[in-house]
């Protein structure tokens, strides 16, 4: 009743998807249903909620407290994975701000957790969450307690209530209340869109309290919300790799009717869907138009390189909740499909002299690293090795060979490669 409109848009989920490593492209017509579905997946996804608890409810009584003066909670709270470490390595190293604000709603949101748990080690439990102007809308917010889950898993028992600029009197009520007992306001800046986010995945996650749970309420809090708020971690390989998927058709998901008559390569549900994709779609098609798809087996590992370590971190693994994640190299389970059924580019790469007989083939954003071996599929293995060294290849030199091709994924272990066809130079934004 106070609190500003927490819907988020359309536009607004896409863009909040998109900080979580879910990327629909713009044109998608998926309805707003199926968007919040995939939104609400990611968070639950982001708290590792099936780690923590199956199902609802979620008992904070079961668990011992966090020990007197939150020690160790920032630490505790944060959560990375080694691809995300990369990235701002890269963002540094050209000299970038890695981690800007207010731009990833997502990244946001896990600042602000960073901020709440530094605070509660430096005495402060209650904060001020406001739009960069203070004239839109915010967030009273305070730390009720803390449980410890594990190690490194706090759980933020938190009271809140959202206001908006057209009625803030009962939030400046409270601050008064807290400003009375602790003589200072933290205040945190929020964007609108981040404390959208906040604010759902506070609903989200009060449904899971027990319904018997209460706590001591100020008497400002009375109206306040009762939830919890757990660390959020950047999504894993797993996880974007289902959200993302989309089968059916490429814009929609609905059934597929129809193919782009040019290329043959993407299907749409109707002439609706293949309109709105073309601008997209465009570029893609005339590079591949009467091109010659060929499948290839692949496989996620090297042969002879089991165990090694390093080779085969999953870099979108998450590795603050187990330190020893990255010493672990995974099997020769596929990576999961992060394209759904669309097109995307690969980089085919074959070495002559020790390395002779395989390709390494991976994607932009890495989501997507594997191994074409000789011995799986002989005869299109000569059919490969004859376009990356004949005059649509690319000779780097000391037997070192490349090139770019737009790929599909049709099975579990197979990719679909438009092999004769050298991708636009512009669709080459590597
Ligand atoms: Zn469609
Ligand atoms: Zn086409």
């Amino acid at each position: 009743m106070f609190g500003f409109d927490t819907n988020l848009s359309r536009e607004e989920l896409l863009g909040v998807l998109s900080s979580f490593g879910i990327a629909i492209p713009p044109t998608s017509k998926l309805p707003v249903e199926s968007l919040q579905k995939r939104l609400r997946q990611a968070i639950n996804a982001s708290q590792a909620m099936p780690l923590v608890n199956a199902r609802p409810p979620l008992d904070p009584a079961q668990y011992p407290k966090w020990p007197q003066g939150y020690k160790g909670l920032f630490d505790a709270i944060r959560r990375g994975n080694l691809q995300e470490a990369a990235m701002t390595q890269l963002a540094m190293r050209e000299g970038q701000d890695p981690s800007p604000l207010y731009v990833n709603a997502f990244m946001d949101v896990r600042q602000t957790l960073m901020s709440l748990a530094n605070n509660c080690e430096t005495g402060f439990k209650h904060a001020v969450m406001q739009d960069l102007e203070k004239e839109k809308c915010a967030i009273n917010l305070r730390v009720v307690d803390v449980y410890k889950i594990d190690e490194r898993t706090p759980l933020l028992i938190v009271l809140y209530q959202s206001f908006s600029a057209a009625n803030p009197l009962p939030g400046i009520q409270w601050v008064q209340e807290q400003m009375s007992k602790h003589h200072q306001m933290p205040n945190v800046n929020a964007t609108e869109l981040e404390q959208k986010l906040l604010l759902l995945i506070l609903e989200m996650n009060s449904k899971r309290l027990p319904p018997g749970f209460t706590v001591k309420r100020l008497k400002s809090e009375k109206d306040f919300k009762l939830s919890f708020l757990l660390p959020m971690g950047p999504l894993s390989y797993h996880d974007i790799g289902k959200l993302n998927l989309n089968t059916g058709c490429v814009v929609c998901g609905h059934d597929i009717n129809s193919r782009c008559s040019q290329c043959q390569s993407v299907a749409y549900c109707g002439i609706e869907c293949q309109k709105a994709d073309w601008p997209s779609h465009k570029a893609a098609c005339r590079s591949l138009k009467g091109g010659e798809w060929t499948t290839m087996p692949f496989s996620s590992r090297m042969p002879g390189t089991l165990g090694m370590i390093g080779q085969l971190i999953n870099l979108r693994d998450n590795f603050q909740s187990n330190m020893m994640a990255p010493m672990q190299t995974t099997d020769d389970t596929p990576p999961q499909n992060a394209y759904g059924n669309r097109l995307f580019l690969i980089k085919l790469q074959h070495t002559f002299g020790p390395g002779e007989g395989t390709f390494l083939i991976y994607d932009r954003k890495r989501t997507c690293v594997v191994y074409f071996l000789e011995s799986k599929a002989p005869e299109v293995f000569k059919r490969f090795k004859a376009e990356i060294t004949g005059p649509r290849g690319g000779n780097y030199g000391s037997g070192m060979f490349k090139m770019y091709r737009w790929a599909k994924r049709v099975g579990e272990q197979e990719l679909s490669v438009c092999l004769d066809k050298v991708p636009n130079a512009d669709s080459i934004k590597w």
